[in-house]
Protein backbone atom coordinates (compact mmCIF):
# COMPACT_ATOMS: atom_id res chain seq x y z
CA UNK A 1 0.00 0.00 0.00
CA UNK A 2 2.64 2.37 1.08
CA UNK A 3 4.29 2.05 -2.78
CA UNK A 4 1.07 3.16 -4.24
CA UNK A 5 0.02 5.78 -1.53
CA UNK A 6 0.70 8.66 -3.95
CA UNK A 7 -1.63 7.38 -6.48
CA UNK A 8 -3.95 6.72 -4.24
CA UNK A 9 -3.52 10.22 -2.80
CA UNK A 10 -4.05 11.74 -6.71
CA UNK A 11 -7.39 9.92 -6.43
CA UNK A 12 -8.98 11.99 -4.15
CA UNK A 13 -11.25 14.58 -4.64
CA UNK A 14 -13.24 16.44 -2.66
CA UNK A 15 -17.12 16.27 -2.20
CA UNK A 16 -18.59 19.70 -1.56
CA UNK A 17 -20.99 20.02 1.37
CA UNK A 18 -21.37 23.34 3.31
CA UNK A 19 -18.80 24.84 0.94
CA UNK A 20 -16.57 25.61 3.60
CA UNK A 21 -13.53 23.68 3.84
CA UNK A 22 -13.00 23.29 -0.12
CA UNK A 23 -10.82 26.20 -1.36
CA UNK A 24 -12.80 27.69 -4.50
CA UNK A 25 -9.65 28.19 -6.37
CA UNK A 26 -7.42 26.00 -5.86
CA UNK A 27 -9.24 22.18 -4.57
CA UNK A 28 -9.74 19.75 -6.85
CA UNK A 29 -13.64 20.06 -6.38
CA UNK A 30 -14.92 19.71 -10.32
CA UNK A 31 -13.59 16.35 -11.63
CA UNK A 32 -14.19 17.55 -14.74
CA UNK A 33 -12.06 20.48 -14.74
CA UNK A 34 -9.82 20.33 -11.69
CA UNK A 35 -8.44 23.15 -10.07
CA UNK A 36 -10.39 26.40 -11.12
CA UNK A 37 -7.10 28.87 -10.99
CA UNK A 38 -5.91 28.40 -14.14
CA UNK A 39 -9.35 29.35 -15.68
CA UNK A 40 -9.31 32.46 -13.98
CA UNK A 41 -10.02 35.21 -16.54
CA UNK A 42 -8.49 38.40 -14.75
CA UNK A 43 -4.91 39.03 -14.13
CA UNK A 44 -2.90 37.27 -11.47
CA UNK A 45 -3.72 34.56 -9.38
CA UNK A 46 -6.71 34.94 -7.61
CA UNK A 47 -6.75 34.91 -3.69
CA UNK A 48 -7.54 31.48 -1.79
CA UNK A 49 -11.45 31.46 -0.96
CA UNK A 50 -14.12 29.03 0.59
CA UNK A 51 -16.49 27.64 -2.13
CA UNK A 52 -19.85 28.94 -0.40
CA UNK A 53 -18.26 32.25 -0.88
CA UNK A 54 -19.99 32.05 -4.31
CA UNK A 55 -22.89 31.09 -2.98
CA UNK A 56 -25.96 33.89 -2.18
CA UNK A 57 -28.99 33.27 -0.64
CA UNK A 58 -28.82 29.03 -1.68
CA UNK A 59 -28.21 29.85 -5.15
CA UNK A 60 -24.70 30.19 -6.92
CA UNK A 61 -24.18 33.84 -7.56
CA UNK A 62 -23.66 33.60 -11.63
CA UNK A 63 -22.93 37.01 -11.85
CA UNK A 64 -19.86 36.83 -9.25
CA UNK A 65 -18.81 34.02 -10.73
CA UNK A 66 -19.37 35.65 -14.16
CA UNK A 67 -16.74 37.93 -13.49
CA UNK A 68 -14.06 35.85 -12.57
CA UNK A 69 -14.93 32.12 -14.79
CA UNK A 70 -15.30 31.55 -18.46
CA UNK A 71 -18.58 30.29 -19.31
CA UNK A 72 -17.40 26.99 -19.71
CA UNK A 73 -16.45 26.48 -16.10
CA UNK A 74 -20.02 28.52 -15.19
CA UNK A 75 -21.91 26.00 -16.94
CA UNK A 76 -20.08 22.97 -15.17
CA UNK A 77 -20.35 24.98 -11.82
CA UNK A 78 -24.16 25.73 -11.62
CA UNK A 79 -24.92 22.19 -12.46
CA UNK A 80 -23.52 21.14 -8.98
CA UNK A 81 -26.24 21.53 -5.80
CA UNK A 82 -25.29 25.37 -4.43
CA UNK A 83 -23.17 24.14 -0.98
CA UNK A 84 -25.25 24.66 2.43
CA UNK A 85 -24.54 24.24 5.96
CA UNK A 86 -27.58 21.93 6.08
CA UNK A 87 -25.34 19.11 3.90
CA UNK A 88 -23.10 18.84 6.61
CA UNK A 89 -18.72 18.97 6.12
CA UNK A 90 -17.20 19.19 2.87
CA UNK A 91 -15.81 15.98 2.92
CA UNK A 92 -12.52 13.76 0.71
CA UNK A 93 -14.25 11.49 -1.63
CA UNK A 94 -12.25 8.88 -4.20
CA UNK A 95 -12.62 9.91 -7.72
CA UNK A 96 -12.08 6.91 -9.43
CA UNK A 97 -15.80 6.28 -8.33
CA UNK A 98 -18.71 7.21 -10.01
CA UNK A 99 -20.45 7.70 -6.27
CA UNK A 100 -16.87 8.40 -4.76
CA UNK A 101 -16.74 5.60 -2.87
CA UNK A 102 -13.60 4.17 -2.22
CA UNK A 103 -12.98 0.41 -3.58
CA UNK A 104 -9.70 -1.59 -4.02
CA UNK A 105 -11.10 -2.94 -7.53
CA UNK A 106 -11.54 0.87 -8.41
CA UNK A 107 -7.95 1.67 -6.79
CA UNK A 108 -6.49 -1.06 -8.62
CA UNK A 109 -8.03 -0.04 -11.99
CA UNK A 110 -7.13 3.72 -11.63
CA UNK A 111 -3.84 2.43 -10.99
CA UNK A 112 -3.10 0.09 -13.77
CA UNK A 113 -4.26 2.62 -16.38
CA UNK A 114 -1.90 5.22 -15.02
CA UNK A 115 1.40 3.75 -14.94
CA UNK A 116 3.38 6.74 -16.16
CA UNK A 117 3.25 9.22 -13.26
CA UNK A 118 3.17 11.96 -14.95
CA UNK A 119 -0.27 13.83 -13.16
CA UNK A 120 -3.40 11.54 -12.36
CA UNK A 121 -4.97 9.95 -15.74
CA UNK A 122 -2.81 12.32 -18.39
CA UNK A 123 -1.37 8.72 -20.14
CA UNK A 124 -5.14 7.72 -20.17
CA UNK A 125 -6.66 10.74 -21.80
CA UNK A 126 -3.76 10.51 -24.45
CA UNK A 127 -4.13 7.11 -25.26
CA UNK A 128 -7.98 8.19 -25.69
CA UNK A 129 -7.60 11.04 -28.09
CA UNK A 130 -9.45 10.18 -31.60
CA UNK A 131 -6.34 11.26 -33.39
CA UNK A 132 -3.98 8.74 -35.51
CA UNK A 133 -1.47 6.87 -33.23
CA UNK A 134 1.24 9.12 -34.49
CA UNK A 135 -0.04 12.76 -33.32
CA UNK A 136 -0.89 10.56 -29.72
CA UNK A 137 2.65 9.70 -29.84
CA UNK A 138 3.53 13.40 -30.48
CA UNK A 139 1.25 14.64 -27.90
CA UNK A 140 3.05 12.26 -25.17
CA UNK A 141 6.63 13.77 -26.02
CA UNK A 142 5.42 16.78 -25.90
CA UNK A 143 4.01 16.29 -22.01
CA UNK A 144 7.07 15.02 -21.13
CA UNK A 145 8.68 17.56 -22.31
CA UNK A 146 11.02 14.99 -25.04
CA UNK A 147 10.90 17.11 -27.87
CA UNK A 148 13.51 18.00 -29.26
CA UNK A 149 13.52 21.38 -28.76
CA UNK A 150 16.94 23.73 -29.37
CA UNK A 151 16.39 23.21 -25.02
CA UNK A 152 16.47 20.09 -25.16
CA UNK A 153 19.08 19.45 -27.93
CA UNK A 154 21.14 21.91 -25.89
CA UNK A 155 20.85 19.94 -22.74
CA UNK A 156 21.96 16.68 -24.75
CA UNK A 157 24.89 18.43 -26.28
CA UNK A 158 23.41 18.26 -30.07
CA UNK A 159 23.37 22.36 -29.74
CA UNK A 160 24.88 24.82 -28.24
CA UNK A 161 21.88 27.80 -28.15
CA UNK A 162 19.06 26.87 -26.40
CA UNK A 163 17.15 30.32 -28.25
CA UNK A 164 14.54 30.00 -30.93
CA UNK A 165 15.74 30.22 -34.19
CA UNK A 166 13.06 32.01 -35.62
CA UNK A 167 12.37 34.88 -33.10
CA UNK A 168 15.54 34.99 -31.25
CA UNK A 169 13.08 34.50 -28.18
CA UNK A 170 16.14 32.94 -25.02
CA UNK A 171 14.62 29.40 -24.88
CA UNK A 172 12.57 27.35 -27.40
CA UNK A 173 11.51 24.66 -25.38
CA UNK A 174 7.67 23.11 -26.10
CA UNK A 175 5.24 25.81 -24.75
CA UNK A 176 7.49 28.74 -26.89
CA UNK A 177 7.73 26.85 -30.22
CA UNK A 178 3.90 25.26 -29.77
CA UNK A 179 2.34 28.02 -28.30
CA UNK A 180 4.23 31.37 -28.06
CA UNK A 181 6.23 31.93 -30.98
CA UNK A 182 5.45 34.17 -33.32
CA UNK A 183 3.69 31.99 -35.82
CA UNK A 184 2.01 29.75 -33.34
CA UNK A 185 0.68 32.71 -30.97
CA UNK A 186 -0.99 34.13 -34.59
CA UNK A 187 -2.36 30.98 -35.44
CA UNK A 188 -4.07 30.46 -32.26
CA UNK A 189 -5.06 33.84 -31.92
CA UNK A 190 -7.67 33.16 -34.76
CA UNK A 191 -9.18 30.35 -33.16
CA UNK A 192 -8.68 30.62 -29.13
CA UNK A 193 -12.21 32.15 -27.52
CA UNK A 194 -11.71 35.76 -26.35
CA UNK A 195 -12.89 34.73 -23.13
CA UNK A 196 -10.18 32.31 -22.61
CA UNK A 197 -7.37 33.79 -24.10
CA UNK A 198 -5.89 35.22 -20.55
CA UNK A 199 -5.55 31.89 -19.56
CA UNK A 200 -4.56 29.66 -22.29
CA UNK A 201 -1.73 31.91 -22.91
CA UNK A 202 -0.45 31.59 -19.57
CA UNK A 203 -0.92 28.53 -18.39
CA UNK A 204 1.77 26.36 -17.56
CA UNK A 205 2.58 23.09 -20.26
CA UNK A 206 1.63 20.49 -18.63
CA UNK A 207 -1.93 22.65 -17.48
CA UNK A 208 -2.06 23.82 -20.81
CA UNK A 209 -2.05 20.91 -22.44
CA UNK A 210 -4.55 18.59 -19.97
CA UNK A 211 -6.91 21.47 -20.25
CA UNK A 212 -7.10 21.63 -23.74
CA UNK A 213 -7.33 17.64 -24.85
CA UNK A 214 -9.27 16.94 -21.75
CA UNK A 215 -13.10 15.58 -22.59
CA UNK A 216 -14.28 17.82 -25.40
CA UNK A 217 -11.70 20.25 -23.98
CA UNK A 218 -11.89 22.85 -21.48
CA UNK A 219 -11.92 26.20 -24.37
CA UNK A 220 -14.11 24.68 -26.04
CA UNK A 221 -17.09 25.78 -27.51
CA UNK A 222 -15.22 27.26 -30.25
CA UNK A 223 -15.34 24.05 -31.89
CA UNK A 224 -17.26 21.16 -31.77
CA UNK A 225 -13.88 18.36 -31.23
CA UNK A 226 -11.57 20.79 -30.02
CA UNK A 227 -9.68 18.67 -28.43
CA UNK A 228 -8.70 16.88 -31.80
CA UNK A 229 -8.35 20.31 -33.54
CA UNK A 230 -5.97 21.32 -30.52
CA UNK A 231 -4.24 18.22 -30.91
CA UNK A 232 -3.58 18.05 -34.27
CA UNK A 233 -2.78 21.66 -34.57
CA UNK A 234 0.24 21.38 -32.07
CA UNK A 235 1.40 18.54 -34.70
CA UNK A 236 1.08 20.75 -37.39
CA UNK A 237 2.90 23.54 -36.20
CA UNK A 238 5.81 21.12 -34.90
CA UNK A 239 5.77 19.65 -38.26
CA UNK A 240 5.95 22.98 -40.04
CA UNK A 241 8.17 24.38 -38.10
CA UNK A 242 11.24 21.14 -38.70
CA UNK A 243 10.71 22.28 -42.03
CA UNK A 244 11.18 25.50 -42.27
CA UNK A 245 14.65 25.22 -39.89
CA UNK A 246 15.68 22.41 -41.69
CA UNK A 247 14.94 22.55 -45.00
CA UNK A 248 14.75 26.21 -45.26
CA UNK A 249 14.26 26.24 -49.10
CA UNK A 250 10.39 24.97 -48.75
CA UNK A 251 8.12 27.47 -49.39
CA UNK A 252 5.36 27.31 -46.54
CA UNK A 253 2.10 28.30 -48.24
CA UNK A 254 -0.47 25.87 -46.76
CA UNK A 255 -3.52 27.26 -44.82
CA UNK A 256 -2.53 25.97 -41.52
CA UNK A 257 -5.94 26.19 -39.74
CA UNK A 258 -8.14 25.15 -42.98
CA UNK A 259 -5.78 22.36 -43.27
CA UNK A 260 -6.35 21.35 -39.74
CA UNK A 261 -10.01 21.64 -40.26
CA UNK A 262 -9.90 19.21 -42.61
CA UNK A 263 -8.13 16.88 -41.28
CA UNK A 264 -9.78 16.79 -38.41
CA UNK A 265 -13.32 16.46 -40.71
CA UNK A 266 -10.91 13.71 -41.66
CA UNK A 267 -10.52 11.59 -38.59
CA UNK A 268 -13.90 12.60 -37.10
CA UNK A 269 -15.63 11.73 -39.98
CA UNK A 270 -13.90 8.32 -40.19
CA UNK A 271 -14.95 7.33 -36.80
CA UNK A 272 -18.77 8.68 -37.62
CA UNK A 273 -18.43 6.00 -40.23
CA UNK A 274 -17.49 3.39 -38.67
CA UNK A 275 -19.96 3.83 -36.18
CA UNK A 276 -22.76 4.01 -38.98
CA UNK A 277 -21.34 0.55 -40.25
CA UNK A 278 -21.48 -1.30 -37.15
CA UNK A 279 -25.12 0.60 -36.51
CA UNK A 280 -27.61 0.78 -33.56
CA UNK A 281 -27.91 -2.29 -31.09
CA UNK A 282 -30.13 -4.59 -32.93
CA UNK A 283 -31.34 -6.02 -29.99
CA UNK A 284 -34.25 -3.84 -28.25
CA UNK A 285 -34.49 -4.92 -24.57
CA UNK A 286 -38.14 -4.97 -23.78
CA UNK A 287 -38.78 -6.48 -20.80
CA UNK A 288 -40.78 -7.18 -17.54
CA UNK A 289 -42.12 -3.30 -16.65
CA UNK A 290 -41.55 -1.72 -20.32
CA UNK A 291 -44.78 -0.04 -20.30
CA UNK A 292 -46.13 2.39 -18.33
CA UNK A 293 -48.38 1.41 -15.53
CA UNK A 294 -50.86 3.72 -13.49
CA UNK A 295 -49.71 4.13 -9.82
CA UNK A 296 -51.81 2.21 -6.71
CA UNK A 297 -55.33 4.08 -6.04
CA UNK A 298 -54.66 7.05 -4.26
CA UNK A 299 -50.88 7.40 -5.15
CA UNK A 300 -49.82 9.82 -7.94
CA UNK A 301 -47.19 8.90 -10.10
CA UNK A 302 -44.02 11.20 -10.99
CA UNK A 303 -41.97 9.78 -13.85
CA UNK A 304 -38.53 11.91 -14.22
CA UNK A 305 -35.50 11.50 -16.29
CA UNK A 306 -32.04 13.41 -17.19
CA UNK A 307 -30.76 14.11 -20.73
CA UNK A 308 -26.97 14.73 -21.57
CA UNK A 309 -25.11 15.72 -25.22
CA UNK A 310 -22.79 13.56 -25.01
CA UNK A 311 -20.24 15.93 -26.75
CA UNK A 312 -21.48 18.95 -24.76
CA UNK A 313 -22.13 17.57 -21.52
CA UNK A 314 -25.07 20.11 -21.79
CA UNK A 315 -27.86 18.61 -19.37
CA UNK A 316 -31.37 19.40 -18.64
CA UNK A 317 -33.85 17.29 -17.13
CA UNK A 318 -37.87 17.05 -17.07
CA UNK A 319 -41.01 15.01 -15.79
CA UNK A 320 -44.80 14.06 -15.28
CA UNK A 321 -47.07 13.89 -12.60
CA UNK A 322 -50.10 11.38 -13.79
CA UNK A 323 -52.82 10.83 -11.23
CA UNK A 324 -53.63 6.38 -10.35
CA UNK A 325 -56.12 7.02 -13.30
CA UNK A 326 -53.33 8.10 -15.91
CA UNK A 327 -54.66 11.64 -15.99
CA UNK A 328 -52.35 14.34 -16.63
CA UNK A 329 -51.66 16.36 -13.24
CA UNK A 330 -48.38 18.24 -14.28
CA UNK A 331 -45.01 18.97 -16.33
CA UNK A 332 -41.45 20.61 -15.43
CA UNK A 333 -37.93 21.09 -17.12
CA UNK A 334 -34.82 22.64 -16.43
CA UNK A 335 -32.08 23.14 -18.01
CA UNK A 336 -29.23 22.71 -16.04
CA UNK A 337 -25.64 23.22 -17.55
CA UNK A 338 -23.17 20.82 -17.94
CA UNK A 339 -22.91 17.65 -15.86
CA UNK A 340 -22.87 13.72 -15.24
CA UNK A 341 -25.44 11.76 -16.22
CA UNK A 342 -25.86 10.71 -12.92
CA UNK A 343 -25.92 14.17 -11.65
CA UNK A 344 -28.61 14.78 -13.76
CA UNK A 345 -30.92 11.69 -13.68
CA UNK A 346 -30.20 12.73 -9.35
CA UNK A 347 -31.55 16.23 -10.24
CA UNK A 348 -34.56 14.52 -12.31
CA UNK A 349 -35.17 13.14 -8.95
CA UNK A 350 -35.23 15.85 -6.72
CA UNK A 351 -37.17 18.46 -9.01
CA UNK A 352 -39.68 16.01 -9.36
CA UNK A 353 -40.13 15.57 -5.87
CA UNK A 354 -39.70 19.32 -4.63
CA UNK A 355 -42.66 19.98 -7.24
CA UNK A 356 -44.67 16.91 -5.86
CA UNK A 357 -44.05 18.08 -2.49
CA UNK A 358 -45.30 21.88 -3.42
CA UNK A 359 -48.33 20.36 -4.80
CA UNK A 360 -49.28 19.06 -1.68
CA UNK A 361 -49.23 15.06 -2.72
CA UNK A 362 -49.01 12.28 0.08
CA UNK A 363 -48.38 9.24 -1.76
CA UNK A 364 -45.59 9.37 -4.64
CA UNK A 365 -44.54 6.75 -7.07
CA UNK A 366 -41.02 8.19 -7.98
CA UNK A 367 -39.52 6.16 -11.75
CA UNK A 368 -36.54 7.02 -13.46
CA UNK A 369 -34.99 4.58 -15.91
CA UNK A 370 -31.24 5.33 -14.14
CA UNK A 371 -30.93 2.12 -12.04
CA UNK A 372 -27.57 3.99 -10.61
CA UNK A 373 -29.82 7.35 -9.24
CA UNK A 374 -32.11 5.00 -7.84
CA UNK A 375 -28.78 3.03 -6.24
CA UNK A 376 -27.86 6.16 -4.85
CA UNK A 377 -30.82 7.49 -3.71
CA UNK A 378 -31.68 4.04 -1.54
CA UNK A 379 -28.35 3.65 -0.18
CA UNK A 380 -28.46 7.39 0.77
CA UNK A 381 -26.12 9.02 3.41
CA UNK A 382 -25.57 5.95 4.51
CA UNK A 383 -22.64 6.08 1.75
CA UNK A 384 -19.89 8.74 3.28
CA UNK A 385 -19.41 10.64 1.03
CA UNK A 386 -22.60 10.50 -1.14
CA UNK A 387 -22.99 13.79 -3.32
CA UNK A 388 -24.82 16.94 -2.01
CA UNK A 389 -27.85 16.06 -4.37
CA UNK A 390 -28.48 12.64 -2.75
CA UNK A 391 -28.21 14.53 0.77
CA UNK A 392 -30.66 16.76 0.05
CA UNK A 393 -33.13 13.91 -1.42
CA UNK A 394 -32.54 12.22 1.34
CA UNK A 395 -34.30 15.14 3.71
CA UNK A 396 -37.68 15.05 1.23
CA UNK A 397 -37.74 11.31 1.53
CA UNK A 398 -37.70 11.88 5.85
CA UNK A 399 -40.66 14.04 5.15
CA UNK A 400 -44.50 13.44 6.45
CA UNK A 401 -45.34 11.64 2.95
CA UNK A 402 -45.04 8.42 1.54
CA UNK A 403 -42.62 8.07 -1.41
CA UNK A 404 -41.74 5.05 -3.56
CA UNK A 405 -38.77 5.45 -6.22
CA UNK A 406 -38.31 2.41 -8.63
CA UNK A 407 -36.16 2.27 -11.80
CA UNK A 408 -38.04 1.35 -14.98
CA UNK A 409 -37.12 0.66 -18.69
CA UNK A 410 -36.62 3.41 -20.58
CA UNK A 411 -39.91 2.80 -22.44
CA UNK A 412 -42.08 3.77 -20.13
CA UNK A 413 -40.32 6.62 -18.96
CA UNK A 414 -41.18 8.26 -22.73
CA UNK A 415 -42.59 11.35 -21.54
CA UNK A 416 -40.31 12.43 -19.08
CA UNK A 417 -37.88 11.78 -21.61
CA UNK A 418 -39.53 13.90 -23.89
CA UNK A 419 -39.61 17.30 -21.31
CA UNK A 420 -35.98 16.42 -20.77
CA UNK A 421 -34.41 17.23 -24.49
CA UNK A 422 -37.34 19.70 -24.46
CA UNK A 423 -35.45 21.77 -21.70
CA UNK A 424 -32.24 21.77 -23.77
CA UNK A 425 -33.60 24.43 -26.32
CA UNK A 426 -34.98 26.00 -23.06
CA UNK A 427 -33.16 29.07 -21.53
CA UNK A 428 -31.57 28.63 -18.28
CA UNK A 429 -33.72 27.68 -15.46
CA UNK A 430 -36.88 25.76 -14.90
CA UNK A 431 -40.40 25.60 -16.46
CA UNK A 432 -43.94 23.96 -15.10
CA UNK A 433 -46.38 22.77 -17.03
CA UNK A 434 -50.08 23.21 -15.85
CA UNK A 435 -51.33 21.60 -19.07
CA UNK A 436 -49.80 19.45 -21.38
CA UNK A 437 -47.85 20.97 -24.55
CA UNK A 438 -49.71 19.48 -27.87
CA UNK A 439 -46.43 18.20 -29.21
CA UNK A 440 -46.66 15.42 -25.99
CA UNK A 441 -50.59 14.48 -26.27
CA UNK A 442 -49.03 11.19 -28.53
CA UNK A 443 -46.45 9.99 -25.59
CA UNK A 444 -49.46 10.55 -23.18
CA UNK A 445 -52.25 8.38 -24.87
CA UNK A 446 -49.71 6.07 -25.80
CA UNK A 447 -49.26 5.51 -22.02
CA UNK A 448 -53.16 5.31 -20.93
CA UNK A 449 -53.34 2.78 -23.83
CA UNK A 450 -50.13 0.50 -22.61
CA UNK A 451 -51.37 0.91 -18.72
ZN1 LIG B 1 10.36 31.75 -31.35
Amino acid sequence: MCNVWEAVVSGMGWVVRDGCLVDFWYDEWLASLGPLAPFYKRSGRPASCPVISFVSDGYWDVQRLDEVLPEVCIQQIIAVYPPSPLLGHDRLGWRNDKRSIFTVKSAYNSLVSNQPMEGANVWKMIWRLPVPQRIRAFIWLAFRGSLLTNKERTRRHMADDPGCSLCGHVCEDELHVLRDCVISRGLWRQVVDGNVYHNFYTTPLHDWLYMNLVGNGIVARIMDNWNIFFAILCWKIWQRRNRMIFDPDVVENEDMLRACLCYMNEVVGARTTLSAMVGPPSVVRRGEGSDWKCPPATWVKLNVDGAVNTTTKAAAIGGVCRTDGGDWLFGFNRRLGCCSVLNAELWAVLEGLRHAWRCGFHRVEIESDSREAVDCVVAGSRVRTANALVIVIEEYLKRDWEVAVKCVGRESNAVADWFAKKARDNELGEWFYETPPMEVQLLLENDQHQR
